[in-house]
């Protein structure tokens, strides 16, 4: 079996193989390495081997989480589902939000120092998480009124059953369409272990990789 580090060097390698095939520069692609649900000390080993970006997808396990690694110089991205209540919350320990879908966290975020990407649902269900494609423009427009919040972009998951590099076509051409309203959220956070190279042929600016990484996730604690 494969060892965290050459796990990691793995991705890194095939990060950099398609940035090539993509004409870009790697260094405009960061890697988030999704930690949730693996304990702080693989965080640690994972910060010894370079790594400078985790991504949780929960306030109960996150908050913990990070202040256990506060001396860590790390950025924190927040990727899961939110509840207005606990955003407030999550605001205060997170640099960055990928999963900000409704009005009401536009209220809750504002007045905090944070990055946030707008999450849209690629799927017909609403319990996805992600605003519609047509609910977007209203969402920035909130989000650009709301101080200390910097709107940096949208955020998919690829729907099952779809072809990832189409789904992320969709996504770069609804980016276009918001950078009308909101000229520099240029940036995509799409690509996750299986589809990263498509998404880096999509442009994709962030990627949240999990599994490809830590290995398998021990069930939700
Ligand atoms: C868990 C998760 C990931 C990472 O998924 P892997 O398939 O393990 O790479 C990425 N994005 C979101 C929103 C997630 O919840």
């Amino acid at each position: 079996m494969a060892s965290l580090a050459e796990r990691l060097d793995a991705v890194r390698e095939g990060v950099a193989d398609a940035a090539r095939e993509a004409n870009r520069d790697v260094a405009d692609v960061t890697t988030i390495v999704v930690t949730k649900f693996h304990p702080a000390s693989m965080v640690r080993e994972l910060h010894d081997l370079g790594v400078r970006d985790f991504g949780e997808s929960r306030h109960q396990e996150a908050q913990p989480k990070i202040a256990e690694l506060h001396e860590l110089e790390a950025s924190w991205h927040f990727i899961g589902q939110l509840q207005s209540k606990k955003a407030r919350q999550v605001a205060t320990y997170i640099d960055v939000i990928h999963s900000v879908d409704r009005d009401s966290l536009a209220v809750a975020l504002a007045g905090n120092s944070l990055d946030v990407f707008i999450q849209v649902n690629l799927t017909d269900d609403p319990g996805r998480g992600g605003v519609d494609p047509d609910g977007i423009h209203h969402l920035a427009e909130q989000l650009l009124a709301a101080e200390g919040v910097e709107l940096r972009g949208l955020m998919a998951v690829a729907p099952l059953g779809r072809e990832p590099r189409q789904a992320f076509a969709t996504v770069r051409e609804l980016s276009e369409r918001l950078r009308s309203v909101a000229p520099r959220a240029d940036a995509l956070s799409i690509g996750m272990s299986g589809d990263y190279r498509e998404a880096i042929l999509e442009g994709a600016t962030h990627l949240r990789i999990g599994t490809a990484i830590t290995g398998n996730r021990p069930a939700p604690g």
